[in-house]
């Protein structure tokens, strides 16, 4: 029995000594090769750093060039640095609209690039992790696949191999055990940025998509020394209800969002619900920005 098994089964939930997850380090030198055969990366700073709130903004799916175009230069004129945004979809319908997919990462990769900006964007399977990787810098698993082990192994192999980092969302239905050990099939494949993001529990209330559960940000930060972010509107699904929670994230502690914004929210092929449009993007910054500011802390 190794001493993570032995940790797990001799300590209540409640009581699990997480300090056995690595800290990341965000001050090792960030200009590690990358191996990626005939791509030429550029080296990303850390998604999380002391003092400062990493907004991560953009579209839930890539539609086409030109929509990409027009919400990555809200996102840099934002003032911001990391763009999201979906090419293979995993959604919950097969009738929905699944991305644009190897297209989407090639849109995804020119427009991150025309605007020095970093990306993000979902893993949904173990075959195409390396695919992906060769055109975004952080690898997002999403809640359906938090429990997806093959696809958590082989996404940590490749972070490590290619220096990306790696966003884990929480399974909707997941307990924070479960996820904290989630995480450790990826950090335990290798020397991985890896942040946690709580996007929202399913429970009783059906106003909202989902329930966002803030209790998990001082808890991570209790169990673990792992990163924390919170995405807000797959949580709230509305995007009226973004705006408060992203302040009320901040306030908790987090260490960042991840937040669907859109140009033209009523027209978008996914989540156009949840999106904030550009108004309500600048104003949700400058609202995070003044939360952020009480605790000493800047808006990236
Ligand atoms: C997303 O971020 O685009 C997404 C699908 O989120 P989740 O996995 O949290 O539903
Ligand atoms: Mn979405």
């Amino acid at each position: 029995m190794n001493d993570l098994e032995k940790n797990l089964n001799t300590q209540s939930s409640c009581e699990m000594p997480y300090d056995f997850i690595h800290k990341i380090d965000n001050s090792k030198d960030d200009k590690k090769e990358n191996n990626l055969k005939d791509e030429k990366v550029k080296s990303t700073p850390p998604l999380i750093k002391e003092g400062y709130v990493t907004v991560i903004a953009g579209p839930c799916a890539i539609e086409s060039k030109e929509q990409l175009d027009i919400i990555a230069k809200i996102v840099k004129d934002s003032g911001l640095s990391f763009l999201r945004a979906g090419a293979y979809k995993p959604r919950t319908s097969p009738y929905s609209f699944q991305g644009l997919e190897h297209q989407g990462l090639e849109i995804l990769k020119e427009i991150a690039d025309k605007y020095n900006l970093y990306s993000t964007t979902e893993v949904t399977d173990a075959e195409t992790v390396e695919e992906v990787a060769k055109y975004t810098d952080i690898l997002q698993i999403g809640t359906r696949n938090m429990s997806n082990f093959a696809l958590l192994k082989k996404v940590g192999a490749v972070a490590n191999k290619y220096n990306k980092k790696v966003i884990l969302k929480r399974g909707w239905a997941a307990t924070i055990k479960e996820w904290l050990l989630a995480a450790e099939y990826i950090t335990s494949r290798g020397d991985v940025e890896l942040i946690l993001c709580e996007r929202g529990i399913r429970t009783f209330e059906p106003y909202t998509r989902f329930t966002l559960d803030l209790s998990a940000v001082p808890v991570i930060k209790k169990l673990s020394k792992l990163p924390i972010i919170i995405d807000p509107s797959h949580a709230v699904g509305q995007s009226d209800l973004v705006i408060p929670m992203s302040r009320a994230a901040i306030a908790v502690g987090a260490d960042g969002l991840i937040v669907e914004i859109h140009h033209q929210p009523e027209q978008a092929l996914c989540d156009g619900q949840q999106a904030l449009d550009i108004k309500q993007t600048h104003e949700m910054l400058h609202q995070v920005a003044a939360i952020a500011a009480t605790l000493g802390k800047k808006v990236r």
